[in-house]
């Protein structure tokens, strides 16, 4: 009852196919977990798993969860997360280490995009008995230029040094630690984060994110 006033107040179409209902809808909400790990990739780059190319409405709703805070996007997108972990890693027992969101940017936005889903998914894998627990241990050290529109080669540089594992969280191994992120490009955050928690002494065995930018060109 409360719902559907809520969506007399607050009507809500997919933004995949505009139908009424959810945010993303089933039909639009299309995942096929598979390795989409950028070639050529930076040095030191996991296998990349991701729930689909990042397009269509999978891409409509990251944009608009990330860029625009839609915080009804979070649970779709995390169900696609947590069905591409299940696949990556089938014996859990490790930790999901979120990448963080620049200061800036995740000041500006208010909210923690990646963690939040991480977090969600991680309750829905909990749920199904999966062995699977966040462990927020990356931290930037120092501010980076924005992405967008950078090469491979000058994202790598941009990024090099830029994350370390949290002092106060350096005992915290035992468990491989597999990165989560939104979206995957050159792989260079990706590589980033994997070489942070390396020198931390985790072992990496992959990354995963919700979806994987189709590259054009080699650069
Ligand atoms: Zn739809």
């Amino acid at each position: 009852m409360l719902g559907a006033l809520l969506d007399l107040v607050v009507p809500q179409s997919c933004v995949g196919c505009g139908s009424s209902g959810a945010r993303l809808c089933q039909a639009c909400l299309v995942v096929e977990p598979a390795v989409r790990t950028p070639v050529p990739g930076p040095p030191g780059l996991p296998p990349c798993w991701s729930a689909a190319a990042y397009e269509g409405p999978l891409r409509r709703a990251v944009v608009a969860y990330k860029e625009r805070g839609e915080s009804a996007l979070a649970g779709p997108l995390a169900d696609a997360l947590a069905y591409t972990l299940a696949r990556a890693v089938p014996c859990g027992g490790v930790w999901l280490v979120p990448v963080p969101s620049s200061r800036r940017a995740s000041r500006g936005r208010g909210h923690d995009p990646v963690g939040r889903v991480a977090r969600l998914a991680v309750r829905r894998l909990r749920g199904l008995g999966w062995d699977v627990a966040v462990l927020p241990v990356l931290e930037q050290v120092r501010r980076v230029a924005d992405q967008a529109g950078l090469s491979a080669t000058q994202r790598a540089a941009n990024l090099a040094s830029s994350l370390r594992v949290a002092p106060a969280l350096r005992g915290a191994h035992g468990r491989p630690a597999v990165l989560v992120d939104d979206i995957v490009t050159t792989g260079a955050t990706l590589a980033e984060g994997a070489r942070a928690l390396r020198v931390a002494g985790f072992a990496v065995p992959a990354a995963v994110t919700v979806a994987a930018t189709r590259r054009r060109s080699c650069r």
